[in-house]
This record gives structure tokens, C-alpha cells and sequence, in this order.
């Protein structure tokens, strides 16, 4: 019984769920867990950060640290109800709760990082829905994060090596761009057929890579760089803007020239680090910020996409960056520019990274309401996370498909014309279960919609 139970059995209060009772309840048929240290390469817990010159990255804690945040947590399950992953399972052991007891009793040396103990935690989303209702303000986010450093630290070398090859391909912004035009030249191509005629699109491991295929097929663009001797704010279009909501970048260029801010956006594009970062591997991601600071400016820096944003704020150096609604809404808006009308019902989706973490979306619903006519409605269950998050949709691709069906499947009732959404990876999400459902519905930027109907 650990000291928190003690007390509050003493006070009477019903016990706190343990690692080892939720573990017990879902794994009764499971031989017993032993303890981690055995197959930890270090010894025992860890006084210093996983990574010793990392100290002010919030990934990156040690031992004690990360089980100073987790005992924030009085174990009152207020979190429960907003946590998707739990909301589909029912199980304690997929809940905010019951992960932070599983860090819990693997940090303190209890609980053995078994397969099943490392699905439970790997099942987490990262949306952050419960740091939004907890009244002990337990930050998960980093909790989370800290643990998966923790267990890539403990990891081999070529284990490590493997895992970080591929996620900092995804976040390169050269390999993001030929995949876009691989994606373009493939959808229509012989080999595609073939691949359905072999049904691969249909394989468990293979489906996730073919529907990404198929959506940035439709979505990624070329972009043409801008840069400018001088400018009022400098574009952030992360390392996969190009591909995965490739049409943004042009309209955004479009709708700051209208309102007379000039942009620019540089040759070359950058990545924010959030997908290194939340797979464990802190240094690469730092890097990838730093990079960005030493090139920066002054200048405002604003973002396409909200999870970028997020990410962005992370680094005390970028903690001032916009998304690039909240920016424009910001903005006076020139009396003579009256956007052209537009028939048509338009569902606004909120991505967890910009109602948990940038406070909410509603500059989107401000800008698009400039639009005559436009019958504009949040996306139904917005308070629920789509399964995108990054590379999760890649990494657990069921869970993934069900989160995105309690999504779509009411927002498709609602017969939309367009949805949209200022996350990249969310749009690809999306626009891939539409496309999966047989629809027509756009997924778009909101700074596409805007451009749209700018006046000719
Ligand atoms: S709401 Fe906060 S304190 Fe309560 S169980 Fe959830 S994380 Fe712990
Ligand atoms: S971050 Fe999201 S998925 Fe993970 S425990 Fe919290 S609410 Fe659940």
C-alpha cells in the first residue's frame, strides 16, 4: 500500500487505483510482473535527467522529477470522462489515471515494462483532454513524454537507432516533399492498381501508409518560397505543410497580401520537432528548434498548422508564436474587403492541439464568418480527439480508425460541403476517412476557404 492509500484510507476516502490493480485486473491470465531493473540497463532510479545537458527540456526528466509530477495526481478520476482512449475501452489502465499509476510503479521499480504495460501507455494519444478538467493540475503532457524518454533511453542502441531514423525522415521537409510528389505521381499510376488488385491497401501493417497515400495525394502542393527583403512576420509551414495541407501555403500568402501584411516565407522549411519529441527522442527535436531560433528574427512568427504552434511554444525562445487564425484575428481588416458570398455548410473541426493547448478555436469561426452566406457549424464530437495525433495514426492504426469513425461518421450525417481544420495531420486524417467512406466533402485550411472568396 503505497503512503497516498495509507492516508486516505485513514481519511476514510476510497483507495486509489494501484499499477499493480489495474495491471492485476486485465491481465489475470498474465504471469506475474518482475521487477524492471533486471532489464534496465542502469541502475536503479536515476537522480539526474535521462539526458544530463537537456535540464530545461520538459521531456527530459529524471526519475524523481517525473515522479514529483506524477504524485500531483490524487487519483479523483475527474480526468476520466474526457479521455478517448478510455471512453473506448473502458479500461482503468487506458485512462490518464491509471497510466500515471502505471509510470508510477514503473519508475519506482514495482511494475517490469512488459508488452502489455508498454501498450497501455503507448495507446496514450498525447491530445492532453485531461489536463483540461483536472482541478490538480497534473501535467500529463510531460509525464508522458518523460516516460517514453525514459523507456527509449533504456532501449538498445540499434532499437534507438531504428526508431529515430524513421520518425526524422517524417520530419524532414525535403523527404516530405518527394513523398507529396511520389504521392501525386502514384495515386493514378499502374503500381497503385496493382497494389489494390494484391488488396496490400488492405493488409493490417500496410492500410495506414496506402490511406495517408491516397489523402496527401490530393492535398500536397509545391510551394513557392517568398522571401523578402522586408517583411512584417516570417510563416512557419513545419515540416510536412507542403504535403500534408499543401494548399494552405498559398492561400495564406494570399489572404496577408489582401490585408496588406507582408510575409515571408523563407526558401527553406523547418520542422518544430513535436513528432521527435513525443517518441522520446528530445535532443533531435531541440535541435530542429534551435535551428529555428538562430535563423530567426524579430519578426512575429506564425504558424500553419496548431500542433506546430504548440509544439513552437514549447522553447522559451519561440514561446510567442501565433497560429496563424488567432494572428489574423487580431488584425484590422480593411473596410473594402468584403468576401464573396458562398452557399455552402462548412463543418469547423478543433484539433486537440488548438482547444487544450492554444485556447481554443475560435478566431477560425470569426474569420469564416466573414463569409456571406456560409452555413458554419463546429464539427460534431470536437471535444473528442480525431486518432491523428502525429504519428499515432501510423503507430496504432485501430484505435486510430475508431476515434476518427466516433468522429466522422456524425459529422458526415450532418452532409458537409467542406471541413476545416487547422492541423495538418488531422486534415490527412480526415480526408482519408472521407475518401474511405466514398464522400466528396473537401478538407481544407480555413486559409483556403478565406482565399477562396477574397474578391476578384
Ligand atoms: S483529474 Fe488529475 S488528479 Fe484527478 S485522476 Fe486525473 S490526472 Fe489525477
Ligand atoms: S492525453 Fe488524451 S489519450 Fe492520453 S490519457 Fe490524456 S485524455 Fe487520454
Amino acid at each position: 500500500m503505497t503512503r497516498r492509500d495509507r492516508g486516505r484510507r485513514a481519511s476514510g476516502l476510497p483507495l486509489a487505483p494501484t499499477a499493480s490493480l489495474i495491471l492485476t485486473r486485465s491481465s489475470a491470465n498474465q504471469p506475474p510482473l518482475s521487477c524492471p531493473v533486471k532489464q534496465l540497463p542502469r541502475n536503479g532510479r536515476s537522480e539526474r535527467p535521462i539526458h544530463s545537458h537537456c535540464t530545461t527540456d520538459p521531456s527530459c526528466r529524471s526519475d524523481k522529477e517525473l515522479l514529483r509530477l506524477a504524485d500531483q495526481c490524487v487519483k479523483c478520476g475527474l480526468c476520466l470522462p474526457l479521455c478517448p482512449t478510455y471512453a473506448q475501452t473502458r479500461n482503468e489502465a487506458d485512462s490518464p489515471r491509471g497510466r500515471i499509476s502505471l509510470v508510477q510503479g514503473w519508475v519506482n521499480g514495482d511494475l517490469a515494462m512488459t508488452p502489455r504495460l508498454a501498450g497501455h501507455l503507448d495507446g496514450c494519444l498525447t491530445c492532453r483532454a485531461c489536463e483540461t478538467g483536472c482541478p490538480s493540475l497534473v501535467a500529463f503532457g510531460q509525464i508522458m513524454d518523460g516516460a517514453k524518454t525514459r523507456r527509449v533511453a533504456s532501449q538498445s542502441r540499434w532499437r534507438r537507432a531504428l526508431d529515430q531514423s524513421w520518425i526524422a525522415a517524417l520530419s524532414n521537409p525535403r523527404l516530405n516533399a518527394a513523398l507529396g510528389r511520389f504521392a501525386k505521381s502514384y495515386a493514378h499510376s499502374p503500381l497503385a492498381r496493382l497494389a489494390r488488385w494484391l488488396r496490400l491497401d488492405r493488409h493490417p501493417r500496410l492500410s495506414p501508409f496506402f490511406r495517408l497515400t491516397g489523402a496527401i495525394a490530393v492535398n500536397a502542393r509545391t510551394r513557392v518560397p517568398a522571401a523578402r527583403e522586408s517583411t512584417d512576420i516570417d510563416l512557419f509551414v513545419g515540416c510536412s505543410g507542403e504535403t500534408a495541407q499543401g494548399g494552405a501555403i498559398a492561400a495564406a500568402m494570399e489572404v496577408f497580401e489582401r490585408l496588406g501584411i507582408r510575409a515571408n516565407l523563407p526558401d527553406t522549411a523547418s520542422c518544430c520537432g513535436a513528432m521527435l519529441r513525443h517518441n522520446g527522442f528530445p535532443d533531435a527535436a531541440r535541435s530542429h528548434r534551435n535551428a529555428l531560433v538562430e535563423t530567426g528574427s524579430n519578426r512575429p512568427l506564425v504558424g500553419l498548422s496548431s500542433a506546430c504552434v504548440a509544439e513552437l511554444r514549447e522553447s522559451p525562445e519561440l514561446a510567442d508564436a501565433w497560429e496563424i487564425c488567432d494572428y489574423l484575428d487580431r488584425q484590422p481588416w480593411p473596410e473594402a474587403l468584403q468576401l464573396r458570398p458562398l452557399r455552402a455548410r462548412v463543418l469547423v473541426h478543433e484539433p486537440c492541439s488548438h482547444r487544450n493547448l492554444l485556447g481554443g478555436n475560435a478566431s477560425v469561426h470569426h474569420l469564416l464568418e466573414r463569409i456571406p452566406e456560409l452555413d458554419l457549424a463546429p464539427m460534431p464530437e470536437n471535444h473528442r480527439c480525431c486518432g491523428a495525433a502525429g504519428t499515432y495514426l501510423l503507430q496504432q492504426p485501430e484505435m486510430s480508425a475508431a476515434l476518427l469513425a466516433n468522429k466522422l461518421d456524425p459529422a458526415l450525417s450532418a452532409s458537409p460541403d467542406i471541413i476545416v481544420t487547422t492541423n495538418s495531420g488531422c486534415a490527412l486524417h480526415l480526408l482519408a476517412g472521407v475518401q474511405e467512406a466514398g464522400r466528396s466533402v473537401e478538407v481544407i485550411h480555413p486559409m483556403e476557404l478565406l482565399a477562396r472568396q477574397m474578391p476578384s
